[in-house]
């Protein structure tokens, strides 16, 4: 298929996740501009809409339900989860991982815990990181802290966390993020790390 790049040239892999709360879209960022291993963070597809400030093809690509499902009738979609607690579907295009690796850098995936594990499946040689709080007291606190959410959606977020947490041990390294330039470091480190792994092997 045309735009099945990973088939035709793969290359690197990184994939982020963490519960909302962890503190993950900032350390997003700070790796994307930080990093010294080169990262092009994929955008996403899904059909959540749009919330005030999100560009279409920046934050994400906004789809309507049927676009979504012709895209994965074609399979366009590395893969794709309805993530818990949202029911929307949120998926990665394979065309993602070819604009990445056509840059010479790495696919950078911040995607939730069920398309990390299609991923692994897929590429076993993914690196994936999951970063974590310190504790699921300080989990709760800094989602509450937020002040943005409803006791319904916090209880949701709490429960979607502690089902997330049981997937950490399959993810090649856990970062905690108990202080934001300690964990962007880390990370960095563990991106430079494999990135003399991945041109040995
Ligand atoms: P939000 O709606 O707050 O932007 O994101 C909700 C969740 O969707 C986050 O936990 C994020 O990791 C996850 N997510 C974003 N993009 C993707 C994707 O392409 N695939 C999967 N499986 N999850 C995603």
């Amino acid at each position: 298929m045309a735009n099945s790049g990973e088939q035709l040239n793969p290359g690197p892999i990184v994939v982020l996740s963490g519960p909302s709360g962890s503190g993950k879209t900032t350390v997003v960022e700070r790796l994307v501009a930080e990093s010294s291993v080169p990262l092009a963070k994929s955008v996403s597809a899904t059909t959540r809409p749009a919330r005030t400030g999100e560009i279409h093809g920046e934050a994400y690509y906004f789809l309507k339900d049927a676009e979504f499902r012709q895209k994965l009738d074609q399979d366009d979609f590395l893969e794709h989860a309805e993530v818990f607690a949202s029911g929307y579907l949120y998926g990665t295009l394979r065309s993602e991982l070819h604009r990445a690796w056509t840059e010479s850098a790495w696919a950078f995936l911040e995607i939730d815990v069920q398309g990390a594990m299609k991923v692994m499946q897929q590429y076993p040689q993914a690196v994936t990181i999951f970063l974590k709080t310190p504790s699921t007291e300080e989990f709760e606190r800094r989602l509450r802290a937020r002040g943005t959410e409803t006791e319904d959606v916090i209880q949701k977020r709490l429960a979607t966390s502690r089902r997330e947490l049981e997937y950490s041990g399959r993810y090649r390294h856990v970062v905690v993020n108990d202080e934001l330039d300690r964990a962007v470091r880390e990370i960095c480190e563990i991106l430079k790390f494999e990135e003399t792994q991945f041109h040995a092997g």
